[in-house]
């Protein structure tokens, strides 16, 4: 079996699909080492196993909404997909989706899996509690009252397989989906706060070709007019893909159209491949404030960039207390690459890193990335308390597998 994207072929030597909580409690405790993997959507190996991995298709698809805290209580492995329609059906909605609906709740929120928006935290900040198996399969309920919880939510499979989780829910909205085509670089960044506070959530997609403008998808929460233009660039006529000169049918619904928040602030729709399907990814997040900057910074390499990339995507996250978010403390830009399949993405992606290191970037975890721990720890201030409480929840190391030794130099 591979990843999504088809550069990591997984190493297990064994896999499970228990159908119930009970029977994957006991499959934990038998089992030496052993990594739980959502959808595979991770473009690193970071959902790898040369041991026992576990995987969630056959555990229920149940969910069950306490209405009095606003919360509901997902099964780990269900599809954002699947949750946003059962929640919609029932009249709840999540605070906000990422680009793409298929992949699994425990998978996203372990890696801080974000949309976009200012005021919107990533996908991880709606946990209110999570349900998880300890090494020797006894069953764990963490709660915020807990100490540490906040360290427990981007986990990185590594504080416990989690079973179930608990998510805040909020009645449901309608949004409306405007793209403004024309919009430069330059004119961009001077003005990426005003931009990125236009709607609930933007995102604004570019090549790093000299000329040609960029795009700016802006999701409005109904009831919030679109204005008719926004510096140099006016909406789009039809629908858009953000691959530049792709057919737009596997994207949600653009143009204005009012509908249901789970089908326009995902860029893609359910049922069709998302993005370009041929590619790999990486993210880097930098304080809000220095953006700017780091746009300007890149653009010193985007010829070199410009060769192997499908398309950038630059989007907001609000700051988080989520220990192992790249959003930690710091209202955050993500400037995202989606480059071709090619050899060239992994050294081009070294370059990026050295140009974006004098802003302290943050990488995404289940992207493509270079950074060693000792300059993760540097930029990731609560790395070592992380550290701390995998050692505590995990001394032997069951849940761990040579990325995340790796990654936290273990
Ligand atoms: C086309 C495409 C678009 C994407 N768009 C976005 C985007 O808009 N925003 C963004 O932030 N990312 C995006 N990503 C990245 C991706 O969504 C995330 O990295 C996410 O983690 C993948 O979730 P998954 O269910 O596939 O997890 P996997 O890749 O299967 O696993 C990820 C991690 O979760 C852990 N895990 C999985 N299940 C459990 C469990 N039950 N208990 C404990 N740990 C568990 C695994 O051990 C692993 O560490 C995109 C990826 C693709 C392919």
């Amino acid at each position: 079996m591979k990843n999504w994207s088809g550069t990591v072929t997984f190493q297990d030597a064994q896999s499970h699909s228990p159908a119930t909580v009970d029977e994957l409690a006991k499959i934990v405790a038998k089992e030496g080492k052993i990594r739980a993997r959502g959808s595979a959507h991770c473009f690193n190996a970071i959902a790898d196993t040369n041991a026992v991995s576990v995987t969630f298709e056959n555990m229920s698809q149940e969910i069950v909404i306490d209405k009095d805290r606003a919360i509901v209580t997902v099964p780990a492995g269900m599809k954002y997909g699947e949750l946003a329609v059962a929640l919609h059906d029932r009249g709840w909605a999540l605070h906000n989706m990422a680009s793409l609906p298929h992949i699994s709740v425990a998978g996203a929120i372990a890696t801080a899996t974000h949309g976009s928006g200012v005021g919107n935290g990533n996908l991880a900040t709606a946990v209110r509690g999570l349900e998880i198996i300890l090494p020797d399969g006894n069953i764990k309920t963490v709660t915020s009252q807990d100490p540490d919880f906040t360290g427990f939510v981007v986990g990185l499979g590594l504080v416990g397989i989690v079973s179930n989780v608990d998510l805040a829910i909020e009645p449901t909205f309608n949004v409306e989906q405007t793209v403004y085509r024309g919009m430069s670089r330059e004119i961009y960044a001077a003005n990426l706060d005003e931009i990125m506070s236009l709607a609930y959530s933007v995102s604004y997609f570019t090549t790093w070709a000299a000329a040609g403008g960029g795009e700016v998808w802006a999701k409005f929460r109904s009831g919030v007019n679109a204005p008719a233009g926004l510096f140099e660039a006016y909406p789009a006529t039809s629908n858009r893909h953000p691959l530049p000169g792709l057919n737009p049918e596997p994207c949600t619904e653009q143009m204005a159209v009012s509908g249901p928040w789970h089908l326009r602030l995902p860029h893609f729709k359910m049922e069709f491949t998302p993005s370009a399907g041929d590619e790999i990814q990486s993210e880097f997040f930098v304080d809000r404030k220095d953006a700017p900057a780091a746009i300007a910074a890149l653009e010193k390499i985007a010829p070199q960039i410009n060769e192997i990339l499908w398309v950038t995507e630059i989007r907001a996250i609000a700051a988080d207390n989520l220990w192992m978010s790249p959003h930690y403390q710091r209202d955050s830009i993500g400037i995202h690459f989606t480059w071709k399949k090619v050899d060239a993405a992994y050294e081009i992606v070294k370059v990026v890193e050295a140009v974006l290191a004098q802003f302290k970037y943050r990488p995404h975890l289940g992207k493509v990335f270079s950074a060693s721990p000792e300059y993760l720890k540097s930029v990731m201030p609560k790395m070592d308390d992380f550290v701390k409480l995998v050692q505590q929840i995990d001394p032997e190391n069951k849940f761990g597998n040579t990325f995340t030794d790796n990654l936290l130099g273990r």
